[in-house]
């Protein structure tokens, strides 16, 4: 794939012709035959999927947009990926992204940025830009994304997409490169709500490969999706996000969705969430320190590139240093070295400590909100998207796209964002993100089914 490819798009990094038409090939054949050999496929069968590299596949190469892992092949496929191929999906290609998922506009990632489609000059969101791009441009019906801090639901609401952060341990993490483990998850990436909870439903359920793997994990999401009834549920509007910060045109949209599931017959209340104020702080120092550690592992001898000291003196000091040098973008440094300080001996209590006492604070919250309310509602970005180069240079005002998404996965709790239409000042759309209780995932499909 190239820089000219997908009209400007630039939504995959590679492209997967070859393996993706023989497995439509055999679908086609036995749909063909009939009987059981029809009969057994899985409904999802021949619809091709765009997975985002940051998801290990053997037969293709997984980059994680990132140069260090440049022409590294997996040895074995992530769990999702063995139930996608299971149900005979045929996968399409690799999808770009923002280094190591680490951004929110895919101009981190090492390959170039991905466009949104809706606008050339605009970001599609990130860091799962890729596979939000793919969906929105119709280049592939589904797509898979994993989410940190909004990854999947922030490109999702810039790009008019739905996208799902799954309830933690709901969907198994082996063979997603680790970003920071104690927030990140798999998920879908649709057009429609019901293809979201398609996808979810496959690819959920526990996971002996992943010790956060939950036993039980959320069922019923399908049917939640058809049936899509919100009479009598308790929607709650969090108070802290929304207002300030937020552009007038997407709090208009926000705001007729509101009357839309009143309509519906929905009771909507308000809740507050006081400590969300705090959540972007307190993540910008968890997901580092967890980051700086999950990529200790890129030493320039298990993985990928190595690069040797120029002058030839090699100690093991010297070729991880340079590799790590000429390997990581400068986000990703950036956020290694703040998660190494964060960590270090005499600073652990005063910060990586206080942002666990934080995060403790918002599940309270969550807690709190949810004896209110079935399900909460709020706007999934601060605005709609915006340009390529805009916040590049300025680290906190791109991590500020994230204030709304962050708080969900400092719980656990499940995410769907799903189109609520477009912006009056600039046409471009937005996302509206509904939140429901660990385990409640259904919910998320039923509200939603509604809100399309
Ligand atoms: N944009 C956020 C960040 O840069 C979230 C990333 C993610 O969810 N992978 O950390």
């Amino acid at each position: 794939v190239d820089g000219d490819a997908e009209h400007g798009v630039h939504a995959f990094l590679h492209v997967n012709t070859e393996q993706a038409l023989a497995v439509a090939a055999e679908v086609d054949g036995r749909r063909a035959r009939g009987g059981s050999d029809a009969a057994d496929l899985h409904e999802l069968a021949g619809v091709p999927i765009a997975v985002k590299d940051l998801i290990v596949t053997i037969g293709q190469p997984t980059t994680a947009g990132s140069k260090i892992l440049q022409g590294w092949h997996s040895p074995y496929d992530a769990t999702v990926v063995k139930k996608l191929r299971a149900a005979r999906m045929p996968i399409l290609g690799k999808t770009n992204l923002d280094e190591f998922a680490m951004g929110s506009s895919t101009e981190h990632s090492a390959y170039g940025p991905t466009r949104n489609p809706w606008d050339l000059d605009r970001i599609p969101g990130g860091s799962g830009g890729g596979s939000a791009a793919a969906v929105a441009a119709f280049e592939a019906p589904l797509a898979l994304g994993t989410d940190t801090g909004g990854s999947i639901r922030q490109p999702g609401a810039v790009t008019g997409t739905v996208g799902v952060k799954p309830t933690y341990g709901g969907v198994s993490r082996y063979g997603a490169i680790a970003m920071a483990s104690s927030l990140d998850q798999i998920g879908p990436v649709s057009r429609t709500v019901l293809d979201s909870a398609l996808l979810h439903e496959l690819i959920g359920g526990h996971d002996p490969y992943d010790s956060t793997s939950l036993t039980d994990p959320s069922t019923g999401l399908v049917a939640a999706a058809r049936i899509g009834n919100v009479k009598g549920l308790r929607i709650g509007v969090v108070q802290e996000l929304g207002g300030e910060g937020y552009q007038a045109g997407v709090l208009a949209r926000f705001n007729e969705s509101l009357d839309l599931l009143r309509d519906a017959g929905a009771q909507i209340v308000e809740v507050s969430c006081p400590n969300f104020v705090y959540a972007l702080g307190a993540y910008y120092l968890i997901m580092p320190s967890e980051a700086s550690s999950n990529l200790a592992k890129f030493d320039g001898v298990r993985f990928g590139l190595r690069t040797l000291p120029a002058d030839g003196a090699m100690t093991i000091e010297r070729v991880m240093a340079s590799t790590r040098a000429a390997g990581f973008g400068d986000e990703v440094k950036r956020r290694i070295i703040l998660g190494t300080y964060a960590l270090s001996a005499g600073y652990y209590d005063a910060y990586y400590g206080s942002a666990q006492k934080v995060r403790t604070l918002i599940q309270r919250d969550f807690d709190a909100a949810f004896a209110h309310a079935d399900v909460l509602i709020s706007p999934t970005a601060p605005t709609t998207a915006f340009k390529l180069g805009e916040k590049l240079d300025n680290p906190l005002a791109m991590y500020l796209n994230d204030v709304a998404t962050i708080p969900a996965n400092m719980a656990g709790v499940p995410g769907l964002s799903l189109p609520g239409g477009l912006a009056d000042e600039d046409g471009l759309p937005i996302g509206i993100q509904l939140l429901a209780p660990a385990r409640e995932d259904a919910r998320l499909y039923r509200v939603g089914a509604v809100l399309e």
